[in-house]
Protein backbone atom coordinates (compact mmCIF):
# COMPACT_ATOMS: atom_id res chain seq x y z
CA UNK A 1 0.00 0.00 0.00
CA UNK A 2 2.79 2.26 0.54
CA UNK A 3 4.45 1.65 -2.32
CA UNK A 4 1.29 2.32 -4.38
CA UNK A 5 1.07 6.00 -2.83
CA UNK A 6 4.70 6.75 -3.22
CA UNK A 7 3.99 5.80 -6.51
CA UNK A 8 1.26 7.73 -7.20
CA UNK A 9 2.91 10.75 -5.73
CA UNK A 10 5.99 10.25 -8.07
CA UNK A 11 2.96 10.77 -11.22
CA UNK A 12 1.00 13.60 -9.30
CA UNK A 13 4.97 15.60 -9.39
CA UNK A 14 5.50 14.42 -13.38
CA UNK A 15 2.37 15.52 -14.34
CA UNK A 16 3.07 19.06 -12.56
CA UNK A 17 6.14 19.29 -13.77
CA UNK A 18 4.78 18.65 -17.42
CA UNK A 19 2.11 21.59 -16.94
CA UNK A 20 4.41 24.02 -16.33
CA UNK A 21 4.95 26.39 -18.85
CA UNK A 22 7.42 25.21 -21.37
CA UNK A 23 8.94 29.33 -20.77
CA UNK A 24 10.09 28.48 -17.15
CA UNK A 25 12.27 26.39 -18.50
CA UNK A 26 13.52 27.91 -21.31
CA UNK A 27 14.09 31.35 -19.97
CA UNK A 28 17.08 30.21 -17.98
CA UNK A 29 19.93 33.01 -18.19
CA UNK A 30 22.30 31.17 -21.29
CA UNK A 31 25.41 29.15 -20.73
CA UNK A 32 27.83 29.85 -22.82
CA UNK A 33 29.32 26.40 -23.94
CA UNK A 34 32.98 25.86 -23.09
CA UNK A 35 35.55 24.37 -25.38
CA UNK A 36 37.37 21.81 -24.32
CA UNK A 37 40.81 22.05 -25.41
CA UNK A 38 43.87 19.29 -25.48
CA UNK A 39 46.83 18.65 -27.69
CA UNK A 40 48.33 15.80 -29.22
CA UNK A 41 51.67 16.14 -31.23
CA UNK A 42 51.75 18.86 -33.39
CA UNK A 43 47.81 19.24 -34.16
CA UNK A 44 45.44 21.20 -31.35
CA UNK A 45 42.04 19.29 -30.51
CA UNK A 46 38.33 20.47 -29.89
CA UNK A 47 37.02 17.73 -27.56
CA UNK A 48 33.69 18.67 -27.74
CA UNK A 49 33.29 20.36 -31.31
CA UNK A 50 30.06 18.73 -32.07
CA UNK A 51 28.76 19.06 -28.15
CA UNK A 52 28.69 22.99 -28.94
CA UNK A 53 27.48 22.88 -32.05
CA UNK A 54 24.37 21.26 -30.76
CA UNK A 55 24.30 23.75 -27.33
CA UNK A 56 23.68 26.42 -29.72
CA UNK A 57 22.00 24.94 -32.05
CA UNK A 58 23.69 25.05 -35.19
CA UNK A 59 25.84 22.80 -38.48
CA UNK A 60 28.67 21.25 -36.65
CA UNK A 61 30.44 22.04 -40.05
CA UNK A 62 29.45 25.60 -39.94
CA UNK A 63 30.87 26.11 -36.54
CA UNK A 64 34.10 24.26 -37.84
CA UNK A 65 34.19 26.09 -40.88
CA UNK A 66 34.82 29.21 -38.76
CA UNK A 67 37.04 28.02 -36.66
CA UNK A 68 39.25 26.99 -39.18
CA UNK A 69 39.13 30.71 -40.88
CA UNK A 70 39.42 32.52 -37.53
CA UNK A 71 42.42 30.43 -36.21
CA UNK A 72 44.17 30.34 -39.96
CA UNK A 73 44.77 27.29 -39.48
CA UNK A 74 43.91 23.59 -41.76
CA UNK A 75 42.17 20.78 -39.79
CA UNK A 76 38.99 18.38 -40.21
CA UNK A 77 36.44 17.33 -38.03
CA UNK A 78 37.09 13.59 -36.54
CA UNK A 79 33.69 12.19 -34.94
CA UNK A 80 32.88 14.82 -31.74
CA UNK A 81 36.09 16.31 -32.04
CA UNK A 82 37.70 18.73 -33.91
CA UNK A 83 41.44 18.52 -35.37
CA UNK A 84 43.53 21.55 -35.90
CA UNK A 85 46.89 21.94 -37.94
CA UNK A 86 49.76 23.01 -35.02
CA UNK A 87 49.23 23.80 -31.45
CA UNK A 88 46.86 26.89 -30.87
CA UNK A 89 46.83 28.39 -27.65
CA UNK A 90 43.30 27.29 -25.30
CA UNK A 91 42.58 30.93 -25.25
CA UNK A 92 42.24 31.79 -28.38
CA UNK A 93 40.24 28.50 -29.23
CA UNK A 94 37.65 29.40 -26.36
CA UNK A 95 37.49 33.05 -27.64
CA UNK A 96 36.80 31.92 -30.90
CA UNK A 97 34.03 29.71 -30.16
CA UNK A 98 32.08 32.54 -27.73
CA UNK A 99 33.26 34.98 -30.41
CA UNK A 100 31.02 32.67 -33.01
CA UNK A 101 28.42 32.43 -30.44
CA UNK A 102 28.25 36.23 -29.94
CA UNK A 103 27.87 36.58 -33.63
CA UNK A 104 26.17 34.09 -34.97
CA UNK A 105 23.76 33.37 -32.39
CA UNK A 106 23.07 35.24 -29.78
CA UNK A 107 19.96 37.76 -30.40
CA UNK A 108 21.35 41.35 -29.55
CA UNK A 109 18.41 42.65 -28.43
CA UNK A 110 17.27 39.91 -25.64
CA UNK A 111 20.40 37.87 -25.70
CA UNK A 112 18.65 34.75 -26.02
CA UNK A 113 19.98 31.75 -28.16
CA UNK A 114 16.56 31.02 -30.09
CA UNK A 115 18.05 32.19 -33.12
CA UNK A 116 18.47 30.94 -36.98
CA UNK A 117 20.24 32.08 -39.91
CA UNK A 118 18.28 33.07 -42.21
CA UNK A 119 19.43 35.00 -46.00
CA UNK A 120 18.05 38.00 -47.29
CA UNK A 121 19.09 39.43 -50.68
CA UNK A 122 22.96 37.59 -49.91
CA UNK A 123 23.42 39.13 -46.55
CA UNK A 124 22.98 36.82 -43.72
CA UNK A 125 20.35 37.73 -40.95
CA UNK A 126 19.87 36.75 -37.35
CA UNK A 127 16.64 36.12 -37.03
CA UNK A 128 15.08 35.78 -33.16
CA UNK A 129 12.23 33.60 -32.49
CA UNK A 130 12.01 34.58 -29.14
CA UNK A 131 11.22 37.93 -29.74
CA UNK A 132 11.52 38.66 -33.40
CA UNK A 133 14.18 40.60 -33.95
CA UNK A 134 16.08 40.32 -37.05
CA UNK A 135 19.71 41.53 -36.98
CA UNK A 136 22.11 41.31 -40.11
CA UNK A 137 25.49 39.51 -38.97
CA UNK A 138 28.64 41.07 -39.83
CA UNK A 139 31.13 38.90 -42.05
CA UNK A 140 30.55 36.25 -43.97
CA UNK A 141 30.51 32.50 -42.89
CA UNK A 142 31.11 31.03 -46.34
CA UNK A 143 33.31 31.98 -49.23
CA UNK A 144 31.15 32.88 -52.04
ZN1 LIG B 1 15.56 38.19 -29.26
Amino acid sequence: MHNLQKYDYQKLLKRAESALPKDAVVKERFQMPKGVVFYEGNTTILKNLAEIADIVNREVEQLFTYLLKELGTAGEIDGERAVFQGRIPENRVLERIERYVNRYVLCRECGRPDTKLIKRNRTIMLKCEACGAIHPVAGKLKKD
